[in-house]
């Protein structure tokens, strides 16, 4: 009995944590609230930010990788033309 309430507890914890801080929060509506705060949504837009330029740098990666490629069949193109 005492394990299933600890184990309860442990889960309410941790949705009480926002990641943004590491804090624990009372009650949902407090959660609520902090993510209101200009603070979270700082938090937020710089993970998002974070996310995307992490995108445009495989994007990129990857395009200069078919670039390459696309060189390269090319090349083979006109070799097999001028056989
Ligand atoms: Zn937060």
């Amino acid at each position: 009995m005492k394990i299933h309430w600890d184990l309860n507890l442990m889960e309410i914890s941790c949705q009480l944590i926002c990641p943004c801080n590491q804090k624990l929060y009372k009650s949902q509506s407090t959660l609520k609230s902090h993510k209101k705060t200009q603070g979270h949504q700082f938090w937020e837009q710089t993970k998002e930010q974070k996310d995307i330029n992490i995108n445009i740098n495989r994007l990129e990666i990857e395009n200069a990788h078919l670039r390459r490629l696309n060189i390269l069949l090319m090349e083979r193109i006109s070799e097999l033309e001028k056989k």
